[in-house]
């Protein structure tokens, strides 16, 4: 298999491997594929990214195939550009570059000017007629070879010129001329030798190996190593190496650099954007010492600047790189980010690669392209990035407002949100209540903070990771939510707080990105989502191209209202015990939990059940008829139980016990490992009274909505925690029991479904047994994922970040589904649910149904859907559509 490849001049492009990126890498095979079309490209060559795995395997070292095939390569430049390289009258100069099959910014190493010494510079001299840009040339190869190649510290270059230019009275680069630059070669030709305890290499051969070697070796340098961590980028794919003639922006007037994009990646806009630098090399553009200039007359009129554009000023060169613009697009079919360089009026293209952008770019470009004709439908529908979505849904930050940046934590739930500091769930409450706009900030939050987050603008917490209940409960709000941002610490007496080492008070104004987790002093501006036309249209075609029905997971009207305009086609999963945390009711729930027999229970429970029908009639109205999925009481009964001395008070005053009496039977239910104690079924198994009420509230709604509207409703009673058949049959022919009492007694009667909850290893094992009670399954994989891998969700922040960085995990694992393990727990349970029950209905209503790897994995096991907090239904309904096609 060939080692290297040629693009340019007489190459041939018939070898398929030279356009693949994982033997070439992006930029060696893009570069072959612009010169293929005909396109302006310096002649060079790519060394495949499977020679740089050899020779990081085989020592480091060159293997003779390679020498050769190099050898070779490097005689089609010569022959192309007329240059030799090391010839001291008219010298090749090259670059070498790296190149993986994921662009890695800035991660690997680059040597430019590459074929200067003390005699080349003189013939680069002769042949440009510039003495000045051969001298620049050279002391910026030395200076960049020392760095990267020779592993010198840069800054003694730097400093050097610092005294050379304070030396001479200069301010800026351009102030120094040919003489000035010839000076600072000798100065740095010096630092280099005193370094390296021998001269500076003059071998031009040398050099170019050395260069080939310094590439190889970065795919392996530290930052390389943590960049791949953090992008899931595998670590054996090695980098390609590019060797290529230099061309050069930096020889007068009539020559420049400049980077582009063929559409405008922030907005999408098709309008070429772009910048240039005239007289300049590559990294001049980046390095921000000049400011660079506007592509097009259009967007420096619009910007008011008074440098020329490039289409002023170079008219030729731009009409050409409009061509090269247009050929490109029609090519990939997908907008470009572009490098060139113009020398001495002619234009050269350097790179080109599909362009990053904004997800409203990236839903205009998509929308756009299907109206020219460039892509179809489905297409488009693979190009958006489903998370992408998520920008564009929430209030973003002013990404030209100033930031005070206090600490970043997690950033768990999307959005930004500014307001006033409150410490505790009622203080936010009230503060809301008279108009303030609060964040709520908590060590962690529990299930009875959830009136003061829905309060909020947004919620902070300490500790928790992104399956923390502060996460979950804040998705599914949509409130913006950081979560374990560790330097938090709170002083809930004082009514302060301290993050990093800034002091801070209850009141004090604090600003929130759930997009990056930033924690910032002060108020921010914020935007406001705009859902245009484009998202519509995304949607659109998504929905035509699922197979999968996209469900939420809801438990109040406003949230299913919320779910509905987003898409969803019934609910998931209502969590029912979110329900029991409202101010009124906690008290009658917090009886039913301490009374002390069955008779004084259900007194609590009969307090209950109006608010309960109230609740699911609410909900059954909104959902108009669409399937709804209601879980009953899941949590162990202690987390209602009030918490401190005045809360106890309280309690007391409002039951009639006394203190004491009421904290014994607290600690009564106190549990050590709550959840895997008294929870979900096995509380309806002890105490079947809570289930029965919650049953029959359910029907109740059900009929009355049923005979009002005259809509079917068809209620999916769902069983929570079950791991053996038995459970179910119990609770099952409890819910049969009580459906058919309430259809007795109000003369209506309504379809319904029970089902459970596949969310422990036992139930997946014996799903076929269980299908026998149940007409339906819905993966609980937050408590899957928690039993199957023994991992608290409520505890894994602390060291799941380790696990994710040291490879452990690819990624955390209640965020995206260990598809690996407790993948097969889904998939056989769904194989074996459908063996008994050939129709019974699968689903996922764990956060992973809403992550678009997850997605994928759901479609390929057959479920019939996803079930999603409400933000992430449009994510859901694009990820499915992805999936399926
Ligand atoms: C689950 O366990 O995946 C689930 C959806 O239930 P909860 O998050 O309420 O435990
Ligand atoms: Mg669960």
């Amino acid at each position: 298999m060939k080692t290297v490849y040629t693009f340019g001049g007489e190459s041939d492009y018939s070898d398929p491997r030279q356009g693949d990126k994982t033997v070439t890498g992006g930029k060696g095979a893009n570069l072959a594929e612009m010169a293929s079309i005909g396109l302006p490209v310096p002649p060079g060559f790519t060394i495949t990214t499977e020679e740089s795995v050899r020779y990081l395997q085989d020592g480091q070292d060159f293997s003779d195939e390679l020498k050769a095939e190099v050898g070779k390569a490097l005689a089609h430049i010569e022959a192309t550009v007329g240059k030799k390289l090391g010839d001291e009258a008219d010298p090749l100069l090259v670059s070498v570059r790296s190149g993986a099959r994921v662009s890695m910014p800035g991660m690997m190493d680059t040597v430019l000017n590459l074929g200067l010494n003390d005699r080349t510079v003189e013939g680069l001299a002769a042949t440009s007629g510039d003495e000045r840009f051969a001298w620049d040339s050279y002391r910026r190869f030395i200076q960049m070879y020392s760095d990267v190649v020779l592993g010198l510290d840069h800054g003694l270059f730097e400093e050097a010129l610092e005294i050379a230019k304070e030396d001479r009275g200069f301010y800026a680069d351009t102030d120094m001329e040919a003489g000035d630059w010839k000076e600072l070669v000798a100065e740095y030709k010096s630092i280099a030798e005193g370094e390296l305890g021998h001269p500076f290499p003059q071998d031009v051969t040398e050099q170019l190996w050395g260069a080939i070697r310094a590439v190889f070796d970065s795919w392996d340098s530290d930052r390389a190593k943590v960049y791949r961590r953090l992008n899931d980028i595998p670590g054996d794919w090695g980098t390609a190496v590019n060797v290529q003639a230099m061309v050069f922006g930096n020889m007068g007037d009539t020559s420049a650099t400049g980077v582009a994009f063929t559409r405008d990646p922030a907005t999408g806009e098709r309008a070429y954007y772009g910048e240039w630098l005239v007289n300049a090399q590559g990294e001049d553009v980046v390095a921000g010492i000049r400011t660079p200039q506007y592509l097009t007359k259009a967007a420096r009129e619009a910007a008011g600047a008074k440098q020329p554009s490039m289409e002023e000023a170079m008219p030729g060169a731009y009409g050409e790189l409009a061509r090269v613009f247009d050929l490109l697009e029609n090519h990939y079919r997908d907008m470009q980010d572009i490098e060139f360089t113009v020398q001495d009026g002619t234009l050269w293209m350097l790179q080109t690669r599909t362009g990053k952008r904004t997800a409203k770019a990236a839903l205009k470009m998509a929308v756009d392209m299907v109206d020219e004709g460039l892509i179809d439908e489905k297409t488009a529908i693979l190009r958006v990035d489903p998370m992408a979505l998520d920008q564009l849904l929430h209030p973003t930050l002013d990404p030209d407002a100033q930031r005070d940046v206090l600490t970043t934590g997690l950033p768990a739930s999307p959005g930004a949100a500014s307001g006033k500091i409150v410490l505790d769930a009622d203080t936010a409450e009230t503060w809301a209540g008279r108009g303030e706009k609060v964040i709520l900030v908590r060590v962690e939050t529990s299930p009875e903070d959830i009136h003061g987050m829905h309060a909020a603008q947004g919620i902070l917490t300490a500790r928790g990771g992104m399956t923390s209940h502060a996460a979950v409960v804040a998705r599914g709000m949509g409130r913006c939510c950081v979560s374990g941002a560790s330097a938090v610490s709170i002083d809930l007496k004082a009514r302060t707080l301290r993050i990093g080492n800034r002091d801070l008070k209850e009141g004090d104004l604090l600003t929130l990105d759930g997009g990056n987790g930033q924690v910032m002093a002060g108020e921010v501006a914020t935007i406001e989502p705009e859902l245009a036309g484009d998202f519509g249209i995304l949607m659109e075609w998504a929905d035509q191209h699922r197979r999968m029905k996209v469900r939420t997971n809801a438990e109040t009207p406003d949230d299913c209202r919320m779910a509905r305009q987003f898409g969803a086609e019934g609910i998931g999963l209502c969590r029912t015990e979110h329900m029991f945390f409202d101010a009124a009711r906690i008290s009658a729930v917090r009886q039913m939990i301490l009374a002390e027999d069955e008779k004084g229970r259900r007194a609590a429970l009969a307090k209950l059940l109006p608010e309960q029908r109230a609740d699911f009639k609410g909900i059954f109205e909104v959902m108009a008829g669409l399937p709804c999925t209601i879980r009953l009481l899941d949590p162990p009964l202690h987390e209602f139980l009030p918490h401190g001395d005045a809360e106890f008070e309280e309690l007391a005053n409002a039951t009639g016990y006394g203190v004491d009496h009421l904290k014994r039977r607290a600690g009564e239910l106190h549990e050590f490992n709550p959840m895997l104690g008294h929870r979900g079924c096995r509380l309806g198994i002890t105490y079947p009274e809570i289930y029965e009420m919650q049953a029959r509230a359910i029907f109740e709604a059900a009929c009355e909505v049923a005979s009002e509207s005259g809509e079917s409703v068809v209620p999916e009673i769902m069983i929570p925690l079950v791991a053996t058949k038995r459970e179910l049959e119990l609770l099952k022919a409890l819910v049969d029991r009580v459906a058919q009492e309430v259809f007795a007694d109000t003369g209506t009667s309504v379809d319904y479904l029970v089902g459970t909850m596949i969310e422990l290893p036992r139930a997946a094992l014996m799903a076929g047994e269980i299908a026998e009670e149940a007409s339906f399954f819905s993966f609980g994989t937050n408590d899957l994922t928690q039993t199957t891998l023994g991992v608290s969700r409520d505890d894994a922040g602390r060291f799941l970040n380790a696990y994710v960085d040291k490879g452990i995990f690819a990624r955390d694992p209640f965020v995206s589904l260990d598809i690996d393990g407790v993948g097969q727990l889904v998939s056989l349970a769904a194989e074996r649910g459908r063996a008994t029950r050939p129709d019974i209905k699968l689903g996922i209503c764990g956060e992973h149904g809403g992550d678009p790897a997850s997605i994928r994995f759901c479609e390929q096991t057959g479920l019939d859907y996803v079930s999603a907090s409400p933000y992430r239904v449009p994510i859901a309904r694009l990820a499915a559509a992805q999936a399926a096609l």
